[in-house]
């Protein structure tokens, strides 16, 4: 089997593990995560931009917005999400749209 392929293979699996914890946001998402977590090292795969959002920067650990994370839009020229744990109170930006509009 070709690597990309294995890869590709891989990404499914780990939206699945992470859809589903999402989903029930019960005592399994950890379990979840973790297997999720182990595919992306094994790998080396890129996850989207959606999921980055649900992991803390700081503390590593999965984190749902509105559940155990706040994610607010940056009101500065650079467009960009601050994403404030609940677990260990780290905050951090994510940046959307690295060139800002320039307006005259
Ligand atoms: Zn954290």
């Amino acid at each position: 089997m070709k690597k990309n392929k294995k890869k590709q293979i891989a990404l499914q699996r780990v939206s699945n593990l992470i859809d589903t914890a999402l989903y029930t946001q019960d005592f399994f998402s950890d379990d979840h995560i973790l297997s999720a977590k182990k595919i992306i090292e094994k790998y080396k795969i890129k996850i989207p931009f959606e999921y980055k959002l649900l992991f803390c920067k700081n503390c590593k650990k999965f984190i749902v917005p509105g559940k155990n994370s706040r994610i607010r839009i940056g009101r500065s020229k650079i467009k960009a999400l601050r994403i404030t744990c609940k677990l260990c109170g780290h905050t951090y930006r994510k940046i959307i749209k690295a060139k800002a509009e320039i307006v005259t």
